[in-house]
């Protein structure tokens, strides 16, 4: 109103009392009427009052605008508007980290940190200030209820309430917190405003971020909270308490020994990475690349399939290609998603120090989060290396005329994306691609694929942990893939293939569905050549 009135007056006193009072002077931008049709009907009515009294309008309502502006802004920080000031700045600080915020390397060396509890995130101060920002900045829209694997399936998680339940905390907290950098009450977030149940639940599928249309970066905060239950106070879910010891003996989540990481390649005369270092020392070993098997594609006996199938497929194109056999050991994926950062840093570092040794430049892998860990997390450890999955090395060798391909499976196929290939690394094309070539007819999506792709629930650690509130996201997945008529649901994945084949099982479908591998379809068609 006063915007209305200030315009109102000023017309009058340009138009009638040859005030110079214009804003801009230009018939391109056309005439008054055009652009403010209310102003010049107001206009109309203030004219007769004279000059004097436009003249008083013009300053009074100048002035009660600015006045009104600030009164309303001071309001509004005290409201849950306040997303409306802060949304904007909230996206433009995201994360650069592209396509994701990489978790920071925590220094597991100062001792202060320890002393203070200061290990992850326990309290409101140990909060970075764009996590604060981002607690303020949501708006409450609710999309990432929708698309969340936990409260689809009836888990007390959602990243709203979460966002709630911690904004809240922060509206008690915030004129000590940022006076003093501390907090009143001393509230740990875990237990006294968060639910354990609620932090353990989440997959870390990166569905919420995704949708999130003010970026607010959700996982970072549930690791740091992780970190803190698992470093400090070793309050993790009981089940992970053999996988981390398996983890800590043998490097593998089954605790199965280290020694018989090689035993699937048996009989398929692949050379590990000890027998093919180069003749002359320091130099780089004369293979194009190294597959990297992981825990999975190592010890379970369904993914070792795949690993031979992938490996048979490597053979048949040619590829020069060596495995690191019992030297390889768990990214420390699992580790770091459920917040034992010193078994990561632990694994990871082995591992950067065995692949720096052998000059390794070029890895492939089937495993999502061996890829993720390896491409975008060992460089925090000194370790770069060119990181591609199976799928995209595979699409590469079929490209080039290594792998020829007879489209004629008589699989109807669907594809489920693993969300730490499709949203953690924005590989949607290769696989689907792979099983273009490979598939006698057209791929059957299901209803939420590509960067809206469903978890299967194996995420952020959930693979060894018991699901026992809700019902079953993996069935959950299955179910949307059964209604597609497909016979077979293709993943690339190895913690996938687990999840689906287990929701397959659960649905009573083995006899009329299957889940594979890409590079298993692959082989299969290679091979009907
Ligand atoms: S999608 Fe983002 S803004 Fe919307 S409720 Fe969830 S966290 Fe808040
Ligand atoms: S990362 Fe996935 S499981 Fe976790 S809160 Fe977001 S949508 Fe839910
Ligand atoms: S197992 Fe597969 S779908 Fe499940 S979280 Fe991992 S990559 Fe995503």
């Amino acid at each position: 109103l006063t915007d209305l009135l200030f315009d109102a007056a000023r017309l009058n006193l340009i138009e009638h009392y040859e005030q110079q009072l214009h804003f801009f002077e230009s018939t391109v931008y056309g005439s008054e009427w055009e652009w403010a049709p209310f102003t010049v009907l107001l206009a109309s009515v203030l004219n007769g009052l004279g000059e004097g009294a436009n003249a008083f309008f013009y300053h009074f309502s100048y002035w009660g605008h600015v006045a009104s502006m600030l009164i309303f802004v001071n309001l509004l920080i005290h409201t849950k508007q306040f997303h409306e000031m802060t949304a904007l700045p909230n996206v433009f600080f995201g994360s650069l980290d592209y396509p994701h915020s990489i978790p920071p390397l925590a220094d597991l060396e100062d001792e202060s940190a320890w002393e203070e509890g200061r290990i992850g995130v326990s309290k409101l101060e140990h909060l970075t200030w764009k996590q604060g920002l981002d607690l303020f900045s949501c708006t409450e829209c609710g999309r990432c209820h929708d698309v969340c694997p936990t409260f689809v399936t009836d888990k007390p998680l959602t990243l709203k309430r979460f966002n709630q339940s911690l904004l809240k905390h922060l509206r008690n907290e915030e004129s000590t917190l940022f006076r003093t950098g501390s907090t009143a009450e001393d509230k740990t977030l875990v237990g006294e405003i968060i639910r354990p149940e609620t932090l353990w639940a989440c997959t870390t599928c990166r569905a919420c971020e995704e949708v999130c249309p003010v970026s607010i970066e959700h996982v970072p905060r549930i690791l740091g909270l992780r970190q803190n239950q698992t470093m400090m106070e070793e309050a993790y879910p009981p089940e992970m308490a053999s996988t981390f010891k398996g983890l800590e003996r043998n490097f593998n989540p089954w605790g199965i020994g280290f020694d018989q990481r090689a035993d699937w390649a048996e009989g398929l005369n692949i050379p590990l990475m000890a027998d093919t270092k180069s003749e002359t020392e320091g130099q780089p070993p004369e293979i194009d690349v190294l597959m990297w098997v992981g825990c999975a594609g190592s010890f379970d006996s369904r993914n070792q399939k795949i690993a031979r199938a992938t490996a048979t497929l490597y053979q048949k194109a040619g590829v020069k290609f060596a495995i690191l056999g019992s030297e390889e050991k768990c990214t420390g994926d699992l580790a770091r998603r459920s917040g034992n950062e010193m078994l990561f840093q632990m694994l990871a570092g082995e591992n950067v120090e065995t692949l720096n040794n052998y000059k390794i430049k070029k890895i492939v892998t089937a495993c999502p989060h061996c890829l993720n860990s390896i491409k975008n997390e060992y460089p925090q450890l000194g370790g770069e290396y060119e990181v591609f999955h199976h799928s995209q090395f595979i699409a590469k060798l079929v490209d080039e005329g290594r792998l020829p391909v007879s489209s004629n499976l008589k699989d109807t196929i669907t594809y489920h994306d693993p969300c730490y290939l499709g949203r953690y690394n924005k590989e949607y094309e290769a696989p689907r691609n792979l099983l273009k070539h490979a598939a006698g007819e057209p791929m059957r999506e299901m209803k939420r694929h590509g960067s809206e792709s469903f978890c299967c629930g194996a995420g952020g650690a959930r693979m060894w942990m018991e699901e026992t509130i809700g019902s079953r996201i993996n069935e959950n997945r299955t179910e949307e893939a059964i209604q597609t008529g497909a016979s077979t649901v293709a993943t690339g994945c190895p913690f996938c293939m687990t999840m689906i084949s287990d929701g397959i099982a659960a649905k009573g479908k083995t006899e009329s569905m299957q889940a594979k591998d890409v590079a298993e379809l692959v082989l299969e068609a290679v091979e009907a050549v």
